[in-house]
């Protein structure tokens, strides 16, 4: 629970030297737009900054907190009087949710005059709630901290984002994803596949559960070695395994997401860089690299793309793999 900025910095670099920085010359903006997918850390860094804002055992010039006086431990157990979470209420943050915080700021005696806002999926505020939020941070007698979280960047309103410094999240290193998938007891050859198709720790739990993900991925390893080695069977395995096993049109686009794995671990093998994905088929990628060249297997993920889109065209799924074989064979 007691992070530090030095933990954070191993986690999020870029974004923990920004606030160090800011945080230790006295110059933190009034709003922060914190973005990245889930399980990236934004939760975390929000509360660590308000424990740095509000900490009062401090050192000037330091961006540690002390995580041991009492505003440090409020924070903790989420009883900080000057600290304010607010959280999308049913479909959307409302403004009477943003008023109601105001008043109670008026009525009650306050500690300090210092205020932090945590707004949790700020990408859900309406136009009016933004603008009443918006509004705190102009008042220069109670100096404001709003911290707007959201997976969703593209959907934050204008008006928040000209006013607010983002702090963009990157997706979790490779390796520690691995290992968290690992300690749930998920297969390593199942893990690589998740952590390749997804950055969300929750999404490829849901995938890894049954053992869907474990067949498409067999399929997957068999369609693509027929392709290379016995072209005319591949149309066989498309008809009696692919076609039932991919049967929703999002199952459809996480085959053909693998596909374009396999090709990506194809292309590593050709210019001699580490296997991602199919960590235990190397042998069969080097096989299948020797009578390939990079623009053929260019060409083939050009083609995988454009299946993706003909996804959501009315082209019938066993035709649309068909002529992706196909594409693929001739590249
Ligand atoms: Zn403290």
């Amino acid at each position: 629970m007691n992070h530090t900025w030095a933990n954070i910095e191993t986690l999020q670099p870029r974004v923990a030297k920004m606030l160090i920085r800011s945080i230790e010359k006295n110059r933190l903006a009034h709003a922060y737009l914190l973005e990245g997918s889930k399980g990236t850390g934004k939760t975390k860094v929000a509360l660590l900054l308000a424990k740095s804002y509000f900490c009062q055992n401090r050192d000037d010039g330091r961006a540690e907190p002390c995580l041991i006086c009492m505003d440090c431990k409020r924070i903790d157990n989420g009883n900080h009087p000057d600290l304010h979470m607010i959280e999308p209420d049913g479909l959307s943050i409302k403004k009477q949710q943003v008023e109601h915080l105001q008043k109670e700021f008026t009525y009650r005696g306050m500690e300090s005059k210092q205020k932090v806002y945590i707004v949790h999926h700020a990408d859900k505020m309406t136009a009016s709630a933004a603008n009443s939020l918006l509004k705190f941070l102009e008042e220069p007698e109670a100096p404001t901290l709003a911290l707007l979280l959201t997976e969703r960047a593209n959907a934050i309103l204008p008006t928040i984002q000209s006013r607010s410094q983002p702090l963009s999240f990157q997706p979790l290193p490779r390796e520690g994803f691995l290992q968290s998938l690992r300690e749930k007891e998920i297969p390593n050859v199942t893990a690589h596949l998740l952590a390749s198709l997804t950055t969300s720790f929750e999404e490829a739990i849901v995938l890894s559960e049954g053992d869907w993900i474990a067949q498409a991925r067999t399929v997957v390893i068999q369609l693509m070695s027929e392709l290379y080695e016995r072209p005319e069977q591949s149309f066989f395995t498309v008809q009696e395994k692919w076609v039932p096993l991919f049967k929703e049109k999002h199952e459809q686009e996480l085959g053909l997401e693998m596909i374009l794995l396999w090709l990506r671990d194809l292309f590593y093998t050709q210019v001699g860089k580490d296997v991602e994905t199919f960590v235990d088929q190397t042998n069969v990628l080097q096989q299948q690299a020797l009578s390939s060249s990079q623009e053929k297997i260019n060409k083939s993920m050009g083609a995988v793309v454009k299946a993706k889109q003909y996804l959501h065209a009315h082209v019938a799924h066993q035709l649309l793999m068909e002529k992706l074989l196909l594409d693929i064979q001739e590249g």
